[in-house]
């Protein structure tokens, strides 16, 4: 009796761990030499220069944005939000996460948590890092870390010349495609 109970907890274990999807995202921009030009990490409002892009150039949007796309078997953000589309010029990257978020659930994903890294040596993001992190949690109606790293003066990002972010997602469906 104990031995089935056992057998068909474990199904079900192998059931939920099969229905798991991690997934990778990062990102990077360089400042923008135009001393006008927003500064924007996770909508965040920070003082510039801003990030160069197509769009708002938000690489803390866009690094979760990819790592969503990629668990949910889209692709990334350059596959839905082509930099070639005169729509996606100066937009609103958090605005393009909602988006994202939306195409996550209509495949039938919940998301269980992200965990993102901004690389950059300025600006400083520990004051903001706690309304970030609820802002993203709002949107993703999950979790969310967020932690930020300085380069230490190594190579470009050290030269402030640009920063980066990495995020990780986990995801779950009760239902995924075998084609993921
Ligand atoms: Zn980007």
């Amino acid at each position: 009796m104990n031995l089935e109970r056992e057998a068909l907890s474990a199904e079900v274990v192998r059931g939920v761990l099969s229905g798991l999807r991690v997934a990778v995202g990062f990102d990077v921009h360089p400042f923008s030499t135009d001393p006008h030009r927003p500064l924007l990490i996770c909508g965040q409002l920070f003082d510039g220069p801003g990030l160069d892009g197509h769009s708002d150039g938000d690489v803390g949007a866009h690094a979760i944005s990819d790592a969503l796309l990629g668990g949910c078997g889209v692709g990334g953000i350059g596959d839905v939000f082509l930099d070639t589309d005169p729509r996606n010029k100066g937009a609103d990257s958090v605005g393009l996460l909602r988006e994202v978020v939306e195409i996550t659930l209509q495949r039938g994903f919940e998301i269980l948590n992200v965990d993102l890294t901004i690389i950059s040596e300025i600006p400083k993001i520990a004051p903001a890092r706690a309304e970030m992190a609820q802002r993203l949690s709002r949107i993703l109606g999950a979790p969310v870390v967020v932690k930020a790293k300085r380069p230490e003066g190594l190579g470009d990002l050290g030269r402030q010349k640009g920063a980066a972010a990495i995020a990780s997602a986990l995801l779950y469906s009760s239902n995924p495609t075998k084609e993921l």
